[in-house]
């Protein structure tokens, strides 16, 4: 395999950075330096680990148009877009900034002394991050860590590994010391399983497909060590009759198509009434007509390309299966993995296209009856990652939301992921929860302390 890696533009086809690709050597290496800095690192008092992790924000905020430009340009998203994420990458930080002086202990009742608890770093962490979300994902895992005082090993996916790289930059001039942050770029085959495989690394943190993820586990077993995943989803969209149907059916395509439909929370299985099937496939095709798939530095756009020419054979064999293409939107021709907006209606439950993740711009519209019917559909499913549930009856968006076996969830809207709340799935989707308080239960290891008091 070539020692150079050539990091495509997904819009244009063309080479953005030519970049030395890692082996295993350099996994071993990157592991040394981290168990090197290890131990000033988590020795550092939690005001100054805080007050280095509120400069790194600062100085990813000071790079956010940069950082949005080559995310946009490397992972073919829209820059609007791209933005959003570099905001909430520094978020991320922010919010992590105030954990180490907040990790606290429980002390409890015990006969002859005193029990407490305190939370430790598990080590050194490896980060294995995917190609859809680069940078931010990678933060959702980098701030937990940081925070709680592991040093870490971050192994970007091969096709978008230039903010990874940045970002090492920016957490050195913010004042990290060196080997707390290392990034390695190198192929999942080798330098992501010697990172899973390595008997210094004490926890992986993996996002990605639920197929690697598996293989990850697996792995892992052979040395015990901690593992969270965040896998693949086929998340439902729920809509009853008397939702406000203009509204669910405006905001469906871009809870399915955004990031050209490279979401692991992409709502594809969109959930309809029989009733108001007409009414709401009306609305759907205005807006998904309407929306703007193009050049991802474009400030309207808000669709961009697949990421690579792969990934574009996937998604349009879905196509070749006997399916009904109720509509289509537009994308631009020539060079790009262009690939339009594509609405499958009406889907049945057992469609290729229902049951798997397709990771692109594939939406399948499915009918329901009623309550029950819609909760039986909704977790007919490996996955269970996200879903939205629209409906104006406040008491059935409860016991919906009660019923549906996911881990994140939306009534009345589509948004998933937030800085300060838990994310994470149900079933297949995987384990551990990222980003929230909850997020340094992973990152940490639970002691308890007896000291005996009686003379
Ligand atoms: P992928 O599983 O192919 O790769 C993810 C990462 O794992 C990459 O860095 C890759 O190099 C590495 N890898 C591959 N094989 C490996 C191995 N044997 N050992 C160790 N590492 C290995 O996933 P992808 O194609 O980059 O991303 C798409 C998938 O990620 C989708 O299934 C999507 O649903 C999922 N995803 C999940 C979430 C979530 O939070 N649940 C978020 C984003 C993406």
């Amino acid at each position: 395999m070539s020692s150079t890696l050539s990091v495509l533009e997904p819009a244009t086809e063309e080479v953005l950075a030519e970049i030395p690709r890692a082996g295993v050597e350099q996994v071993d290496e990157a592991v040394a330096a981290a168990t090197a800095a290890l131990p000033a690192w988590r020795a550092l008092d939690p005001g100054a680990r805080a007050r280095l992790l509120h400069a790194l924000a600062d100085n990813l905020a000071a790079h956010t148009e940069e950082l949005a430009v080559t995310e946009a340009r490397n992972a073919g998203k829209a820059i609007a877009d791209a933005r959003g994420e570099m905001q909430m990458v520094r978020d991320t930080f922010r919010y992590y900034a105030g954990a180490p002086e907040r990790l606290l202990g429980d002390t409890i009742p015990v006969a002859g002394g005193q029990a407490f608890t305190v939370r430790e770093p598990v080590g050194v962490v490896g980060l294995i991050t995917p190609w859809n979300f680069p940078l931010a994902i990678a933060a959702w895992k980098l701030g937990p860590a940081l925070a709680a005082g592991n040093t870490v090993v971050l192994k970007p996916a091969e096709l978008t590994p230039l903010t990874a790289l940045r970002f090492a930059e920016l957490a050195v001039e913010a004042g990290l010391p060196e080997g707390v942050v290392n990034v390695v770029v190198g192929p999942g085959s080798t330098c992501g399983a010697r990172l899973v495989e390595h008997p210094g690394v004490a926890k992986i943190a993996f996002t990605g497909s639920t197929e690697v993820g598996r293989s990850i586990a697996a792995g892992a077993a052979q040395t015990i060590k901690r593992v969270t995943l965040e896998l693949g989803g086929k998340s439902a969209n729920v809509v009853f009759a008397d939702a406000d149907l203009e509204a669910a059916a405006t905001a469906a395509p871009l809870a399915v198509f955004g990031n050209a439909g490279q979401d692991c929370c992409a709502r594809s299985r969109i959930l309809v009434q029989a009733e108001a099937m007409d009414e709401f496939m009306g609305h759907l095709e205005s807006a998904v007509r309407a929306l703007r798939v193009g050049d991802p530095l474009d400030e309207d756009t808000q669709m961009g390309p697949l990421i690579s020419a792969g990934q574009r054979e996937t998604v349009a064999s879905f196509l070749e299966d006997d399916v009904n293409v109720a509509f289509r939107g537009s994308a631009p021709e020539g060079p790009g993995f262009w690939f339009a907006p594509t609405v499958l209606c009406p889907a049945a439950p057992g469609d290729r296209a229902v049951r798997e993740e397709i990771f692109g711009p594939i939406a399948t519209v499915i009918p329901f009856r009623d309550e029950a019917e819609a909760i039986v559909l909704a977790n007919d499913t490996i996955y269970g990652l996200s879903g939205s549930i629209w409906t104006r009856d406040g008491a059935r968006a409860l016991r919906v939301a009660r019923a549906l076996q996911t881990g994140v969830l939306s009534i009345n809207s589509n948004s998933s992921v937030r800085v300060t709340t838990p994310f994470g799935g149900f079933k297949q989707s995987g384990y551990g929860r990222e980003l929230g308080p909850h997020a340094l239960d992973a990152y940490t290891e639970l002691k308890t302390i007896y000291y005996a008091t009686e003379e």
